[in-house]
């Protein structure tokens, strides 16, 4: 047995996430003379491809679907990761530093777009990235491609309280478009209710994969990109079904491997631009939840969403991202004969910026291998003083939000393990100009070649401290955009 892989195409697109994804739907709609293959290391999970695994019912089949993207599994050391993903089994912290013991990944056709929360703010203040005119008009494109929708589940129970009691505690001294709101979610509700999570399914669009331009192949390992004379002249690819290499000549090549594998992919091809893996940020995350005080229920309307999801946005002055959710709606007991009001358990998460610095990075060596034989990852991450103050200045920060809303479940709240975000920046990042701090321009090509584009969240050079999905596809678009107008 055997599969065919394209022996040419215009366009290799290499893994299948809500960013890959995003280019290949650019790429059909404003260039669908080109012919574009993705390749992706992982299985094909749903019927259609990049489906998001809620989509999948039955429970059993759920979970089964979930460790098949859990590419090499459980860490050999005991650390837990999300369902749906797995953590680097080691070089995850240098000694002496903090390292990033969470730092996860998913292998799976939609990549983690198959087990995301959908949160999808938009970026502000400091967050933006100043040097890209057109940013806003891009982020516009992400939306329609996520199918964004800003008032999803504003018929959950008691969602109106939660959004009116942070915004008394945080509104004030904000501007307009930084006010506590309902969370922007990449979600569609059925007529019946139910509730369908966009994956990069949705992102590829039901027409692009039909096309007879555009083909995916899954448990295709990417082992290199081609180079020739400073261009991309095409991908090798290892088939993890029936073994062998092929070779795939393409005209442009776009990395969108996650913040870990896109640099893993770039340095295993022999491009090394000096801010390669650099820069590399997390979101340090504080979690604490509340009980809602003097609600009684039910508040619920029938066939309504069961979880609400509000937004207390970023700002320079107050730098963290709140990302606000209703636990689901039924009532579970907490304790003995404790059976809380449905809707009125909030779970709060806290994400802070990073002091971004070209010392916490990614790197690779000829000496170790991953599973995959390619170049393992080794991560140097420190958090600073002013990480330290700014995680201190979140946990005051949270306690007001539960103060506001409630009661608190717990005494204080925890801070999770760095890496625990998901949400992994700059290691491919963006720059207005080549002086060694980027490593692609500002259309998302490699400085210094020709046709080897980078996506992802890799590619954001702000420190963010808001969910990053929404800005990475937004310059997945542009680059696409790049591809479109440069191959004729
Ligand atoms: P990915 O989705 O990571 O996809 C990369 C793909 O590339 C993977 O499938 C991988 O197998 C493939 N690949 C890697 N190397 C190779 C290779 N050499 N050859 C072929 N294929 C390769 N983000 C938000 O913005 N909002 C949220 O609410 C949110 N919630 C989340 C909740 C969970 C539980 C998880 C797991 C993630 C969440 N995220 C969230 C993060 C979000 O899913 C990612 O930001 C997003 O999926 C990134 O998209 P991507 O296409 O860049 O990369």
């Amino acid at each position: 047995m055997t599969r065919t892989f394209p022996g040419r195409v215009d366009v290799a697109v290499v893994g299948s996430g809500p960013c890959g994804a995003a280019v290949t739907r650019t790429l059909g709609e404003r260039a669908p003379h080109l012919t574009v293959a993705v390749f992706e290391a992982g299985p094909q999970l749903t019927p259609t491809p990049g489906q998001h695994i809620k989509t999948i019912r039955d429970p059993t089949e759920r979970a089964e679907a979930q460790r098949r993207s859990q590419g090499t599994g459980p860490a050999p050391d005991g650390r837990s990761a999300r369902p749906g993903t797995y953590l680097l089994p080691d070089g995850y912290r240098t000694p002496g530093e903090d390292g990033l013991p969470a730092a996860a990944m998913s292998r799976n056709v939609g990549g983690m777009g198959a087990h995301w929360t959908g949160a999808c703010p938009r970026p502000g203040e400091s967050e933006r990235i100043d040097f890209l005119p057109g940013l806003d008009a891009l982020l516009d494109e992400a939306e329609r491609l996520l199918n964004v929708r800003h008032d999803a589940f504003d018929d959950a129970p008691f969602t109106s309280v939660v959004r009116e009691r942070l915004a008394v505690a945080f509104d004030s001294g904000r501007g307009t478009d930084r006010t506590v709101r309902a969370m922007p979610l990449a979600v569609r509700r059925e007529p019946d209710g139910r509730v369908v999570w966009s994956g990069a399914d949705v992102v590829f669009g039901e027409a692009t994969l039909a096309g007879p331009r555009v083909s995916l192949y899954a448990d295709a390992h990417v082992r290199r990109v081609r180079m020739e004379s400073g261009r991309a002249t095409g991908i090798t690819v290892r088939d993890l079904v029936h073994g062998g290499e092929h070779e795939v000549a393409a005209r442009a090549v776009v990395v969108a491997a996650d913040a870990l594998r896109t640099p893993q992919l770039l340095w295993a091809s022999g491009l090394r631009p000096p801010a390669l893996g650099r820069h590399l940020n997390d979101q340090h995350q504080v979690m604490h939840a509340a009980r809602l005080r003097d609600v009684t229920g039910p508040d619920t309307v029938a066939g309504g969403a069961s979880s609400g999801v509000n937004w207390v946005p970023y700002t320079d002055a107050e730098p963290f991202h709140g990302q606000v959710m209703q636990l689901d709606a039924s009532p579970v007991p907490l304790a003995d004969g404790d059976v809380p009001v449905p809707g009125s358990i909030v779970g709060l998460g806290w994400f802070c910026a990073k002091d971004v610095r070209a010392e916490d990075r990614v790197t690779f060596d000829h000496t170790r291998t991953d599973a995959d034989g390619m170049p393992a990852p080794r991560i140097h991450y420190t958090l600073t003083d002013k990480d330290r103050t700014s995680l201190e200045a979140a946990h005051k920060a949270i306690r007001r939000a539960v103060e506001a809303l409630g009661d608190p479940l717990d005494p204080e709240p925890i801070t999770l393990p760095p890496g625990s975000s998901l949400h992994y920046q700059g290691t491919v990042r963006m720059g207005e100009s080549d002086d060694g701090t980027s490593v692609c321009d500002p259309d998302g090509q490699v400085w210094g070649t020709g046709g080897v584009y980078v996506a992802g969240n890799g590619v954001i050079p702000t420190a963010t401290a808001c969910n990053p999905t929404l800005t990475s596809v937004a310059l997945a678009v542009g680059a696409a955009r790049h591809i479109a107008a440069t191959l004729d």
